[in-house]
């Protein structure tokens, strides 16, 4: 957008205005549930919506404002809105924007919990949805159908690192008039703007990337303002998945950093991607940043650096990849990405432990394959570790 600073300097100073606060640098945290009107006419006028003002913090909370206006300022929307989890995000978004009887077109691959939902939601609630592969425009635009009222995108996709053309899908949805949403959560508003791109909402994970410290369970959306007003005013207030102040103000402190730790995070990967590369106990690995890759062009277009995440396959299957993991002495075996320790877990018997078996070898999850989130440490370090793990004894 023009006329706005760079993305790293407005993760620092942002929308947060300290003249309201008595110049405090850093947000206070309103540790409140809530506020005490000064009259009865008053409480009648915030309640009505005659005045403008704080009732509940289930209904607003100034700390968790600071936040929403930070996220709508980094993904260039209108508005934004702060929720208890990802998952949070994610249900209220889309059961704001379907009713019983209409139609979802998803992205093969998408987070496990969001693909639980789908489930759910079809079987109980009459919401229907089709898992299609979105790398062919054609299935896409066949995929849409009279009752679709939204096409929902994850790129890169968990744990293939599949790559999704933005561009390509918008442009299909758009043409038949459906909200394009995409969970954004790999990226973060540093690697991608799917707004810009013509995307009607983004959601985040903030449990990863944008908090980054691995202390805090938060999902944030943005979008226009008319559409996160509805939802906040129905799906948010109603089913409840609000955020604490206490974990908003914790991610206003992750944003800050945001921008230093991607561009290290990324810069790891990278270094791991060309030792991995090399070794010989790794028959394959997968990261948008392989010049080789097929998606190379794609990841240049659409994503500002390639990422934090590598997937790999080791020799000798799932009991090889469990060995690796027993081996590591740095490196935390744990699900979960972007936070400064290198986080590296097996999908096949963690996070698509519920796909079937034959279902994950077609998604092209292996069992020897192993998800690692590149941390913020020293990646010689790092390179050590998984050098002396995966060393065959
Ligand atoms: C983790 C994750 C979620 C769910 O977020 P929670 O904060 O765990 O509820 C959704 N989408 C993606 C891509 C994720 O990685």
């Amino acid at each position: 957008m023009k006329g706005k600073r760079s993305l790293e300097t407005r993760l620092i100073h942002g929308t947060y205005d300290r003249e309201r606060h008595h110049g405090s640098l850093t947000p206070p945290i309103y540790q409140t549930s809530t506020f005490s009107f000064a009259s009865a006419e008053q409480g009648e006028a915030r309640f009505a919506g005659d005045e403008s003002g704080y009732i509940y913090s289930r209904l607003g909370n100034p700390t968790v404002d600071i936040l929403e206006k930070a996220i709508a300022d980094l993904e260039n929307a209108e508005a934004g809105a702060a929720f208890s989890s990802g998952m949070a995000a994610v249900s209220s978004v889309l059961l704001a924007l379907v009713r019983s009887g209409d139609h979802i077109l998803v992205s093969e691959g998408v987070y496990g919990c969001t693909y639980g939902f789908l489930e759910m939601a079809r079987d109980r609630y009459n919401i229907d949805y089709d898992l299609i592969d979105m790398s062919d425009e054609e299935t896409v635009r066949k995929g849409i159908r009279e009752n679709t009222k939204a096409v929902y995108v994850e790129t890169p996709i968990n744990p293939t690192m599949k790559l999704i053309d933005l561009d390509m899908v918008i442009r299909v949805a758009k043409e038949k008039g459906v909200t394009v949403v995409v969970d954004n959560t790999f990226c973060s508003p540093y690697l991608q703007q799917p707004l810009d791109l013509g995307a009607d909402v983004v959601i985040h994970s903030a449990t990863k990337y944008i908090c980054g410290h691995g202390d805090v369970i938060a999902g944030l959306a943005a979008g226009k303002a008319e559409f996160i007003q509805e939802m906040k005013m129905t799906t948010l207030k109603d089913m409840g998945g609000v955020m604490a102040p206490f974990d908003a103000w914790l991610l206003l402190r992750g944003l800050k950093t945001l921008s230093v730790r991607m561009d290290r995070h990324c810069r790891n990967a990278e270094f791991l991607f060309h030792k991995l590369k090399e070794h010989p106990e790794v028959s394959s690995v997968v990261y948008p940043g392989d010049p080789s890759s097929s998606q190379y062009e794609l990841a240049s277009r659409q994503m500002r650096q390639p990422g934090g995440l590598i997937t790999f396959e080791v020799r000798g299957g799932k009991e090889e990849a469990q060995k690796v993991l027993n081996r590591l002495k740095m490196a935390q075996v744990a699900v979960s990405l972007g936070d400064a320790e290198t986080l590296i877990q097996h999908p096949a018997s963690m996070t698509h432990a519920v796909v079937p078996k034959e279902k994950r070898m077609t998604m092209g999850i292996t069992e020897g394959m192993l998800r690692l989130s590149a941390g913020l440490e020293n990646p010689q370090d790092i390179w050590e570790d998984l050098a002396q793990a995966l060393k065959q004894q």
